[in-house]
């Protein structure tokens, strides 16, 4: 199942076929707000997973409409070198808990967006994002997937200038700007997303930057969730950005920033990918 968000009303699809207005096939049970969709999770499961198969076949969506597939989770969560070779091409050694920090929620966006480059060191991060289903409150590693509603694929934005600031990381605010957190193109639910490792791919302008898989996550999603979870409650509709391989543009020699008119692609096998264009401000 996928969920889409077209001018915020929730889009349900399932497989590969079209996608059909939540409320309306619903008959309001369920929408059209994507983000409340969470805080119901099996019973929306129950719900799609009866009816939507036999409803009419839905339509195609146009990506250009697409927002955020949530767009408002109450917690975002972020972590920083959870992959070796990233860490090892920032210098740092591979750390031994997870480094977590949080996207302010009013930088998320949908798939297709422009990006006002609000400083020039602004840099790409493809992610992995994983979507909070039901709450989880100390959740063993063999359980946190059935905490999990779906994946996006996510594009951390990152000003490495305002992330440098001072004597300890701002990534909070560095990566916060209006724009930062682009996700989607939709959510794909955990059992059509599957337990196999994904391959996640960044390109700019067409060339290749970052290009993974996600099983070199150096704390997979479900550490992630059993660590996080054993401090701070994680509640449905929460988005875990979960971190980003090497090929960073601060690491090259030289250093590459983004600039006017840079098109960033971020690409996740089995998800889909999101296109960002970045204009000077
Ligand atoms: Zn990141």
């Amino acid at each position: 199942m996928r969920l889409a968000n077209v001018n915020d009303q929730l889009m349900v699809a399932r497989g590969g076929g079209g996608f059909v207005d939540v409320a309306s096939a619903s008959t309001g049970r369920f929408g059209p707000d994507p983000q409340s969709v969470y805080e119901r999770w099996e019973e929306f499961l129950d719900w799609a997973g009866s009816e939507v198969e036999t409803l009419d076949a839905g339509r195609e969506l146009d990506p250009e409409t697409l927002g955020a597939p949530v767009p408002r989770p109450r917690q975002v969560f972020a972590v920083a070198l959870n992959y070796a070779l990233h860490a090892a091409e920032g210098g740092a050694k591979p750390p031994s808990a997870p480094q977590v920090f949080t996207k302010f929620p009013t930088c998320l966006s949908g798939p297709r967006t422009e990006v006002a480059l609000a400083t020039d060191q602004v840099d790409w991060e493809a992610e992995l994002v994983a979507v909070i289903g039901r709450r989880a409150e100390h959740v063993s590693r063999e359980h946190a997937w059935d905490h999990v509603a779906g994946v996006m694929a996510g594009q951390d934005v990152s000003a490495r200038d305002v992330q440098r600031v001072g004597s300890t990381p701002q990534y909070s605010l560095g990566k916060s700007f209006p724009g930062f957190g682009p996700t989607g193109p939709w959510l794909v639910s955990r059992d059509e997303f599957g337990d196999e490792d994904a391959r996640l791919e960044c390109l700019v302008n067409g060339e290749t930057m970052q290009d993974a898989s996600t099983a070199e996550m150096i704390f997979p999603v479900a550490v992630l969730i059993e660590y996080i979870s054993a401090i701070t409650p994680m509640l449905p509709g929460d988005v875990i950005f979960t971190g980003t391989p090497s090929g960073v543009g601060s690491h090259r020699t030289p250093p590459r920033y983004l600039v006017d008119g840079d098109e960033v692609v971020t690409r996740i096998e089995r998800i889909g990918e999101l296109s960002q264009t970045f204009r000077a401000r």
